[in-house]
């Protein structure tokens, strides 16, 4: 069976890697000319997504590339005094395996892994599927593959063309942008923030990384009038947002017209009931994105893609059943990371002062009190920041 995946991020490679072990012929297609190296922050990856990148062999490269942040140090201006807070503590409440690693690094290591196995082809996108398996090339070729599968993000090419343009979204009224900053801006394995209602603007960086990365989330009284393709509009957006926030916050600002990578976008939450249609499917953000930031969209995109391989090397070329297959199996852990991400959406930009003392409190709290104790507590509810870690893994 030859399988056609579009887009070359996180789930793309994941099930390249995957499907290729599992002797399927695999091309994916990648809209950018070459890996997007075009920012982005920290992501977390849980208890199942390093599970799966340890039975990958890539564990330990990971683990090298992990951001080594090991204090929070909170800013609620007009205050002068800032809270610091153990962040190994903090992380190690919400899982007993993780790391934290630039996206950027984990796409990389992902594509390196797979690179060997699978076709990649830069530079190029679908630009038409027929019911029969036949695709169209924006670059002006037609092949016909078993199986495609649409890798390829919030914003997916294949989900447009498969599902229409009305697929629901809810946009659970929040925004992230990360802007690449001087090194100089930040701390070596400190993230120092400035919180206030409705905004949080952080920096931090890693030792082998050659910048700082400036962080921002913030929940506007109304939604903005925002497009995702005009980068221009969002800078002002997210500068006239954060203005006089704090002198520190302003020079991070400063950056942003000649910044070498920004990223920006809604946090939007996908509320599709199937993401299979025909011989095409959809995996990672393309087809269940809980909200970028809030929901753990990168571990659920890695689980996604190695649930999907796993099924379609059970069903051989009976696709029809692995997709079955694998909606059931994503069913609840897409369901538990939409109502996890809603919760983080409005508790992660408190709306109000006593919300963010709220916020910071319980965070220094988790940070003083012994990590065995945070954890049990955090156990008694599977469904919130423990969700991931009890994700079951396919055999
Ligand atoms: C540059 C970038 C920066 C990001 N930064 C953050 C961040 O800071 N915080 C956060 O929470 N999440 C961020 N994300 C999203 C995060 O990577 C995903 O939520 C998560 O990792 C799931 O990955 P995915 O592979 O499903 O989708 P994505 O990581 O979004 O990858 C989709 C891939 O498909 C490609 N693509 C898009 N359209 C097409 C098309 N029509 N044809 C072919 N290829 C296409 C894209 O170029 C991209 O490589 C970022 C994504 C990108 C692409």
């Amino acid at each position: 069976m030859n399988v056609l995946i579009s887009g070359a991020s996180i789930a793309g490679p994941v099930l390249a890697y995957w499907l290729a072990r599992s002797g399927f012929e695999v091309t994916v297609v990648e809209r950018a000319p070459m890996l997007r190296k075009t920012g982005g922050h920290a992501i977390d990856l849980f208890r199942p997504a390093m599970e799966i990148s340890e039975r990958m062999g890539v564990l330990e490269r990971i683990e090298a590339h992990a951001t080594g942040t090991t204090l929070l140090t909170i800013n609620r201006p007009p205050s002068t005094r800032p809270a610091h807070i153990d962040y190994v503590k903090l992380i190690a409440a919400m899982s007993d395996r993780h790391v934290e690693i630039m996206r950027d690094d984990l796409s990389q290591i992902y594509y390196d892994a797979a690179r060997h196995c699978a076709e990649f082809r830069f530079g190029d996108q679908i630009t038409d599927i027929a019911e029969d398996g036949t695709v169209r090339f924006a670059g002006g070729t037609t092949e016909r593959f078993d199986v495609i599968v649409g890798a390829d993000g919030l914003h997916s090419g294949v989900r447009q063309l498969v599902f229409g343009e009305h697929v629901q979204e809810s946009f659970l009224g929040g925004y992230l942008s990360v802007v690449s900053v001087p090194k100089a801006l930040a701390y070596q394995r400190q993230m120092v923030g400035f919180y206030a209602p409705r905004r949080i603007a952080m920096v931090y960086t890693a030792e082998h990384l050659d910048d700082a990365r400036a962080v921002f989330l913030f929940r506007p009284e109304q939604p903005l009038d925002y497009d995702h393709r005009d980068v221009v509009r969002q800078q002002r957006q997210l500068c006239s947002a954060f203005a006089d926030l704090a002198p520190e916050v302003d020079a991070w600002l400063g950056e942003v017209e000649h910044t070498p990578a920004f990223y920006f976008d809604a946090i939007t939450q996908l509320q599709m009931d199937t993401w299979s249609r025909g011989r095409v499917t959809l995996v990672g953000d393309a087809g269940y994105c809980p909200g970028p930031a809030v929901g753990g969209s990168t571990s659920l995109a890695v689980y996604g893609a190695y649930v999907l391989a796993t099924e379609m090397a059970r069903a051989g070329d009976d696709y029809g059943s692995a997709f079955a297959n694998y909606e059931r199996t994503m069913a609840a852990p897409v369901a538990g990371s939409r109502t996890l991400a809603r919760i983080n959406a409005r508790t992660i930009v408190p709306g109000s002062p006593l919300g963010v003392k709220a916020l910071v409190g319980g965070a220094r709290v988790i940070s003083l009190l012994p990590t065995g104790l945070t954890q049990s507590m955090a156990r008694l509810n599977p469904k919130g920041v423990r969700l991931y870690d009890t994700m079951p893994l396919p055999a």
